[in-house]
């Protein structure tokens, strides 16, 4: 039998009855077993995520089947290279404890422990987003959370803040279309979403969007159908999920990139950075890599879902950042995000740790459990030939910038087009599902706000408009 014990490995005789003076207590102080439960308790929670509270997660790994050498030196994206990752699913607004089947936006979040550092590819199971600025995110954030008097989430504020920045109106037709309740995890696709870049061994550089494609197929929930899941599950998709690897019926996604040369990016007729668009297929065509599989549940939902770290500034040699100003706002706020939430050390947690060497000279801090092995110096420059040096072969390739500073509106105002390829694609069950989807949204908003929304659905498409037109009952 094991022996229980308290954190320190001191034995526990009682585990039931308090230490007490007298039956009837009081209880005296020098219980510290009583208090080492009751503190701990206490600080059981860390702040969740402002974002993607509720998540589930796996570990699989990312199987790569071509050659793209010509556009990457990336080990991790060399043919035949298996790197093991873990992938986080998440909805976005709901807190920790919301359900699963709502409609919203679903992370897609996936660290690849590579050879070269852990490479992490933050994204959705959307191509775009909202905005296309970070200066707005904490803004559109607010619309989505609770509203501070009510405490209640507001469908005004967010149609109000929709339809005076109308470059969401791609990712909202996305969200409002039959897409935006998938039946599970398993059945979404990946994106990237943002513009990267590789790098080939040459120093040419090509902007990439990754794409991961579902070989479950996409299967989605209508309003009625999620409403009825929730009623008796709120955690249906983490169900499905942890079941599915249990079973051995492992998920699988098929991995395409699409690949600009640097030099052509005014191919596609607009900004190539710009996150609320997405590269048309027919003009920069998706090309197959590999293949990423989920085969195991986490052993620990708090340490290794709660606890994972993700941030878009995690990047490996051969894939770098591209001038898209959303992804340089989130290379800043996830690891600040992680710093806050988990700790300054959060990296030596195992489900974030590099499987690859590490040699830092960053120290100490608080839960610091790392061993020091950098030899003779802890600072840089130094004289010790067994203390890690930096290596100018890794410089990136020189990226050509001009431009004088100033806050820049987007030169680019047209919000209708993708949209409206989207639109078009729909077949009528899947638009009519759109125009409910939205009248349902529309649920208390002010006329002033829903007449705006129609007529920029109006400039999408007047069939478009007079759908939604129709559902509201106007
Ligand atoms: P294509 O016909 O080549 O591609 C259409 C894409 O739309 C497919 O990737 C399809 O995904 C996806 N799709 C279909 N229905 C929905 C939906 N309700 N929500 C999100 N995605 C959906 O056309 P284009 O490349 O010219 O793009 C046309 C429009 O398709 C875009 O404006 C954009 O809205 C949407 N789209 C485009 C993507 C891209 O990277 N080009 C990626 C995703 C969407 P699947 O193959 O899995 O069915």
């Amino acid at each position: 039998m094991k022996k229980l014990t308290n954190d320190f490995g001191n034995v526990v005789a009682d585990n039931q009855n308090s230490l007490s003076a007298g039956a009837q207590g009081p209880l005296l102080l020098q219980d510290y077993i009583l208090l080492e439960k009751l503190a701990h308790q206490n600080r059981e929670r860390i702040p969740e995520r402002t974002v993607h509270a509720k998540g589930s997660a796996a570990y699989g790994e990312l199987r790569i089947t071509e050659d793209i050498s010509k556009y990457t030196k990336a080990k991790v994206l060399q043919k035949g290279e298996v790197t093991p990752l873990i992938l986080r699913f998440s909805t976005v607004a709901g807190e920790a404890g919301a359900a699963d089947a709502e409609r919203d936006v679903r992370g897609f979040a996936i660290k690849f422990y590579t050879k070269e550092g852990n490479w992490d590819l933050v994204g959705n199971n959307t191509p775009t987003f909202f905005i296309r600025d970070p200066y707005k995110f904490p803004d559109f954030i607010h619309t989505q959370k609770r509203d501070p008097r009510t405490h209640l989430r507001s469908n005004n504020a967010a149609w109000d803040f929709w339809t005076l920045c109308p470059e969401s109106l791609h990712q909202v037709t996305i969200l409002m279309s039959d897409r935006g309740i998938p039946a599970s995890y398993r059945n979404v696709n990946g994106y990237g979403s943002h513009t990267y870049s590789l790098i080939n061994d040459k120093g040419e550089r090509f902007w990439v969007k990754f794409h991961f494609k579902t070989k479950q197929g996409i299967k989605t929930l209508t309003n009625a159908e999620a409403e009825a899941i929730i009623a008796k599950d709120r955690e249906s998709h983490q169900r499905d999920l942890y079941n599915a690897i249990e079973k051995g019926d492992f998920p699988k996604w098929t991995v395409k990139i699409q690949v600009l040369p640097e030099n052509e990016a005014d191919k596609l007729g607009f900004n190539p950075f710009d996150l609320t668009k997405v590269w048309p297929h027919s003009i920069v065509p998706l090309i197959e890599i590999g293949e990423m599989v989920l085969n195991k549940n986490p052993e620990n939902y708090f340490n290794e879902v709660e606890q994972a770290a993700f941030s878009p500034a995690n990047i490996v040699p051969g894939i770098g950042f591209s001038p898209d100003k959303m992804l340089q706002g989130r290379i800043f706020s996830y690891p600040d995000a992680q710093r806050y939430r988990i700790g300054t050390n959060y990296h030596l947690l195992p489900v974030n740790r590099a499987r690859s060497e590490v040699n830092t000279y960053n120290v100490a801090g608080a839960m610091n459990s790392d061993t020091y092995k950098n030899g003779a110096a802890y600072y840089e420059p130094n004289s010790y030939s067994d203390s890690p040096k930096e290596d100018k072969s890794y410089l990136e390739p020189d990226l050509a910038l001009d431009g004088a500073a100033q806050r820049y509106a987007p030169l680019d105002d047209d919000f209708y087009t993708q949209p409206r390829a989207l639109f078009n694609l729909m077949n009528d069950n899947q638009k009519a599902q759109l125009f409910s989807n939205i009248a349902a949204s529309m649920d208390g908003v002010e006329k002033s706000i829903i007449d705006r929304a129609l007529a920029h659905f109006e400039k999408i498409s007047p069939d478009y408009a007079s759908g939604v037109k129709k559902a509201l009952g106007l």
